[in-house]
């Protein structure tokens, strides 16, 4: 450690700092900080700091770190072989038990193949690919539009960045894929119109019918969005928004893809977050929670109606080429089955549920004592606190002031470690957090909003 120090880092005022040469993101960040050790809920940086892990890492460490199942399965593959391609006609049992685990887990959703990928941005880029597959295979090339969500966010390749809902992400790299276009976010929050949530879910179904309908519906190929909105701002639809959806999109025979990389396998409380509004999507993607962040991992799922038309006996064409060198890599599949074997047998979905709302109703009073803090919100274990720069016009704040990156400093160094994204601050921690690591981050977030007061 002291030679990983002297040859990367240097010391200002008592921290260490990046060597500049590092993704240009990170050396924006003041301190940086190095993790370089973790167990549980809890990390520990290069200093020796140890901090509760309110944002789990990257919404993905959600059977906490250092598990020792994780790490003896990792090693138990790595003995046999850590690699064989899963394509030409070669496969591992890994990725075989781990598509029949993900269909079993997913059977209320219909689930019947799965293909395999790195991460969540490749399993977006996956669906939307094969989206519009299905409907070639099925006889309608013309349906090769998609309909998402604005501030929506559905990683960073080409199909996935076309289907994002904010500009932030999108505008430095367009022109991006044609047919692409959003309706309006169901925020109850910020919506102008209603502060009925029904009535907004009904206005926001409405919405996605009229430009189904404006598109033409036999040039729609499928409408994609988050069962709740996290990079967004964790953007929790109501109730009925989800049911609502399905019958719209089963309307016009639209796809509905549900992007599950955050949501999936149980961080907003149920396994699938679709599945806590009783919606059954067509394809899933998954990534993150899969392997818990042990190893680079992603899939999608696609359901009966899907995966029937890849096979000749339906289609004469059959399933056309696609795969990546990761596809179905044995390391990340022994790794995904030792932490989706946590989430089932800990309940992690029942748990987030519990610890989520013990952890919201702590954050909650932040919205009286907090003249910055516009609404805390959240389902399971994704919990928004939405920054405002006026209370009562329900303004966001400026990100480009740097409160939000303040407050997550001032809760670093009450010992939490939260995400400052644009005017939000998100707390996404391990889905194993117990009472007594909810309490620490609540403290924790108190002290740094009492703090920016002053
Ligand atoms: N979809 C959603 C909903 C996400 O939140 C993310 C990443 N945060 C992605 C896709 C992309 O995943 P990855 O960063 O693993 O490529």
């Amino acid at each position: 450690m002291t030679e990983f120090k002297s040859n990367f880092l240097r010391e200002h005022n008592g921290r260490h700092q990046f060597h500049p040469m590092i993704h240009p993101l990170l050396s924006q960040a003041n301190p940086p900080q190095i993790i370089v050790s973790g167990d549980g809920c809890y990390v520990t940086d290069l200093d020796g700091k140890r901090y509760v892990d309110g944002f789990g890492g990257l919404w993905n460490v959600n059977v906490g770190h250092n598990r020792r199942e994780v790490k003896e399965a990792i090693i138990a593959q790595l003995d046999k072989i850590a690699y064989y391609s899963s394509f030409a006609g070669t496969t591992t049992a890994p990725s075989i038990e781990l598509s029949a685990k993900l269909c079993a887990m997913a059977a209320e959703e219909d689930a019947d193949k799965v293909l395999f990928s790195a991460n969540g941005s490749d399993a977006v880029e996956t669906a939307l690919k094969f989206a519009r597959q299905y409907w070639h295979l099925v006889g309608e090339p013309g349906r090769f539009k998609f309909i998402s969500l604005k501030n929506g966010y559905h990683g960073v390749h080409f199909g996935g960045l076309s289907v994002n809902g904010s500009s932030y992400y999108r505008s430095s790299y367009e022109p991006l894929l044609p047919g692409c276009t959003q309706i309006d976010t169901p925020w109850t929050y910020r919506n102008p119109y209603t502060e009925d949530p029904e009535k907004l879910a009904d206005m926001i179904a409405t919405l996605l019918d009229r430009e189904i309908y404006h598109q033409g519906p036999n040039t729609v190929a499928a409408f994609i969005a988050e069962p709740v909105q996290g990079a967004g701002g964790v953007i929790v639809p109501p109730a009925s928004f989800w049911p609502k959806v399905r019958e719209v999109c089963d309307k016009y025979g639209v796809l509905l893809i549900s992007d599950e990389v955050v949501t999936g396998f149980g961080r907003s409380g149920a396994m699938f977050g679709a599945r806590g509004w009783g919606v059954k999507p067509d394809i899933m993607c998954l990534a993150k929670g899969i392997s818990a962040g042990y190893v680079p991992m992603g899939a999608t799922v696609f359901n009966k109606r899907v995966a029937s038309a890849w096979y000749k006996e339906v289609n004469p064409t059959g399933f056309i080429m696609h795969g990546y060198t990761a596809t179905g890599h044995a390391l990340g599949c022994a790794a995904a089955l030792a932490a989706l074997d946590i989430v089932e047998r800990e309940d992690l979905p029942g748990n987030a549920a519990k610890q989520g709302k013990t952890l919201l109703e702590g954050l909650k009073p932040l919205e009286a004592s907090s003249s910055i803090v516009g609404e805390v919100r959240g389902k399971g274990l994704m919990v928004g606190i939405d920054l405002v720069s006026d209370k009562a016009k329900r303004t966001p704040l400026d990100p480009a002031n740097g409160i939000a990156e303040r407050v997550a400093y001032y809760a670093r160094e009450e010992g939490a470690i939260v995400r400052p994204a644009g005017s939000t601050i998100i707390l996404s921690p391990p889905l194993v957090i117990n009472e007594e690591e909810v309490a620490k981050l609540v403290n924790a977030l108190r002290v740094a909003f009492v703090r920016n007061e002053k």
